[in-house]
């Protein structure tokens, strides 16, 4: 039942349709899709009484532009009186005091929130197997990955479990599940939309974004939560565009890509070549396609792991037994409290991340490590910068390999890192990108094609996109 929003609004005008029939069909639907392990939990009475809710505005036309829309969120956006995890034991107890302003001005328009959505814990993770509540299948083959860490919105929206998904993107956490499950994946520009109520990871790379089957879907819903929040002193104080509002026509564009990208060493052949083929086909239609150099491919992931860990370490710090969630009972004063509570709190990855940041941060390694990441940051900005004073995107593939099997990396934390290779300049720079399921893999799985844009460049962006998927 992969509805799109578009078709659910048409049913519900010609009255086929009910918003209590649509959930209870979801709720159905994730009822037979249990294994996939997508929902940590679904608000069932409370959506159909939302659904009931909407159905009576309707009646009266008295809806928002959401009504019929019904959202997964991933566990790391604050929803008030609904439990919060983060996939983590750490926030065993804990119930969001608020609501995120993402999700609430969602809410303010009738989007009906269906559950809650697995995710590695903390947002950290490419394959969701770092969850606290267990691993979450790929829906396209159950012996395979969903990506991460979104990896239940990724899984539920093309499962068909609700419309479409909210998710949070540091380094790829949108694109990366989206290319592995075939569905469209999408970052916004660092402070288009207010981080309120998102639980901080990285906060300097942090970013909601959406999954969705359409990219109309993903316009209506990224231009509903964009916009400065006082809440958020990050979130950008530029106009909002009518991202919805698509133009008909054929635009020719610029179209750059890196050549490094594409020879680097592990990525499967046949992405490679199927992206080169990509690009010949867009170049035959009229767009331009310009090679470029990118000199720090190597860098960006060592760049996004050491800022990212050394910001999770201290955002992490307010985790500590006592001010909220886990505290363990094997302890017996303050120290012992902060020792076990977040020895037995977190899981693996977190605390190897916890240990990293801190390291990098300490005295003596400061300099080698904090303060070169970030003078390499300001360079892979500007060059990446410098690239749209010609060309309007730069494409690559989303990642360089389709969806891996479940197990295979988990014992080579340098290897689960590569994964993220074209995803994380988008965050180290602040880019909008998006990850379009174009291409399928003789291997049967799809895997993405990723253009990134300049800041605030959505509504060109998501136009180019439609273009791409007609
Ligand atoms: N896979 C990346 C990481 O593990 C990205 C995570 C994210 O975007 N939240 O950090």
């Amino acid at each position: 039942m992969n509805l799109s929003f578009n078709q659910i609004e048409a049913q519900l005008s010609k009255g086929e349709i009910t918003c209590v029939a649509l959930v209870s069909n979801y709720i159905k639907t994730i009822d037979d899709n249990k294994n996939l392990n997508a929902f940590l939990e679904v608000y069932a009475d409370d959506a159909l009484a939302q659904a009931k809710n909407v159905d009576e505005k309707i009646k009266n036309k008295t809806n928002g532009r959401l009504a019929g829309m019904v959202l997964g969120v991933k566990d790391v956006i604050s929803h008030s009186g609904k439990q919060l995890r983060a996939a983590s034991k750490i926030l065993q107890g804990y119930t969001a005091p608020y609501t995120a302003t993402a999700l609430q001005r969602l809410l303010d328009q009738d989007a009906i929130v269906i559950g809650r959505l697995n995710c590695d814990e903390f947002a950290m993770g490419s394959s969701n197997e770092n969850s606290s509540y267990g691993n979450v299948l790929n829906p396209l083959d159950n012996t395979k990955v969903p990506g991460g860490s979104s990896g239940g919105s990724a899984a539920a929206v093309t499962a068909g479990l609700c419309t479409a998904a909210l998710g949070s993107d540091t380094g790829g956490s949108i694109r990366q599940p989206a290319s592995f499950c075939g569905n469209i994946g999408f970052k916004p520009t660092y402070g288009r939309i207010s981080r309120y109520g998102l639980i901080a990871y990285a906060s300097s790379f942090d970013q909601i974004g959406t999954f969705t089957n359409t990219i109309e879907d993903a316009a209506l819903l990224i231009e509903i939560m964009s916009g400065i929040d006082a809440c958020d002193a990050t979130s950008a104080d530029k106009a909002v565009e009518k991202y919805s509002q698509f133009e008909n026509k054929n635009q020719k564009y610029t179209i750059a890509y890196y050549s490094e990208a594409l020879e680097l060493q592990g990525l499967d052949p046949e992405i490679k070549s199927k992206t080169e083929t990509y690009l010949a086909q867009l170049k035959e239609e009229g767009h331009t396609i310009l090679p470029m150099s990118f000199a720090f491919l190597q860098q960006i992931v060592p760049v996004y792991y050491i800022l990212s860990t050394a910001e999770a370490s201290s955002n992490l710090a307010r985790y500590d037994g006592v001010r909220y969630g886990y505290r363990s009972t094997d302890s017996h004063d303050l120290e012992s409290t902060y020792k076990t509570s977040r020895s037995q709190g977190f899981g693996k990855e977190v605390k190897r991340r916890i240990m990293l940041g801190t390291f990098v941060l300490s005295s003596g390694y400061y300099e080698a490590y904090y303060t070169k990441a970030q003078q390499v940051r300001r360079l892979i900005h500007d060059q990446t910068v410098a690239a749209f004073q010609t060309a309007d995107f730069i494409l690559t593939p989303s990642t360089p390999s389709t969806a891996f099997a479940i197990g295979s990396k988990t014992k080579d934390p340098i290897a689960m890192y590569l994964a993220d290779i074209y995803t994380v300049q988008a965050n180290i720079v602040g880019l909008p990108a998006i990850s379009l399921p174009l291409l399928q893999h003789s291997n049967g799985l799809p895997f993405g094609i990723q253009l990134m844009a300049d800041k605030f460049q959505e509504k060109k962006l998501l136009q180019f996109s439609k273009q791409l998927l007609r």
